[in-house]
């Protein structure tokens, strides 16, 4: 899937935003962690400049989340390699995002093999995040809506990647996930990953704490 990737002299990038910067966020990665190789080379790999404001593209590769617009947030690298290394655990074939938000962790599970549904609450977000995928050739299925009912549509999902933080998790999406399946969440400022047993039990596990922007009812333009 990373070699299907449209990467432009603007992708590979320069200076800030070259492989010399990207390859010290990788090994941050690797210190603070993260183990899964095929996580840190998409990680490597993707302009994560390309993803936010051009005023923030000389910080894209240090180890922080970065304002998108809207009072959002692109996620921390680390918590987005958590996010993608506690999904590969079920090797997922189809996962479902709630929060597309710039459209990086999409991204980032699509360059993992992933096929991904991703949905976001805010329109403008969700018409730039489509762009990118679009420039980068990055093939995403999005949609414009509440992420909270899920995506009943094209249920089960093998994984869910919720990115945005809750009190509690959402009914909907644990009714969507696939047997076997793995779901990962923020909920109450901590990362939890809930899988199924084969008695049908939910088992959660706490992953970290995270700080999350909060998910919200309703879609905005
Ligand atoms: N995964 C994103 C993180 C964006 S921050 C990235 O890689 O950049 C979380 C996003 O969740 C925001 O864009 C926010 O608008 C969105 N969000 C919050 N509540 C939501 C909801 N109920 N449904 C869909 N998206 C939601």
């Amino acid at each position: 899937m990373i070699s299907r990737l449209r990467l432009s002299p603007e992708a590979i990038g320069v200076g800030m935003t070259g492989q010399r910067v990207r390859d010290r966020l990788i090994e941050r990665l690797r210190e603070q962690g993260v183990e899964n190789e095929r996580v840190l080379t998409a990680i490597r790999t993707l302009p994560r400049h390309m993803f936010v404001d051009e005023a923030f593209a000389g910080r894209a590769y240090e180890d922080t989340a970065l304002p998108i617009g809207h009072g959002q947030t692109i996620s921390q690298p680390w918590v987005v390699a958590k996010m993608s290394e506690a999904v590969l655990a079920c090797a997922p074939k189809k996962v479902l995002e709630i929060g597309t938000g710039s459209g990086y962790q999409a991204s980032v599970l699509a360059a993992l093999g992933m096929q991904v549904f991703t949905v976001e609450r805010i329109g403008d977000l969700l018409r730039t995040a489509r762009k990118r995928f679009r420039q980068l050739g990055i093939e995403v299925r999005s949609r414009h809506d509440d992420g909270r009912a899920g995506w009943p549509e094209y249920a089960p999902f093998d994984a869910i990647v919720v990115t945005a933080g809750a009190a509690a998790l959402e009914p909907a999406l644990l009714e969507q996930l696939a047997p076997g399946g793995i779901l990962v969440a923020p909920v109450n400022g901590q990362l939890l990953r809930l899988a199924q047993d084969p008695e049908g039990r939910w088992l959660q596990q706490n992953l970290a704490p995270v700080s999350f922007v909060p998910l919200l009812a309703g879609v905005m333009e």
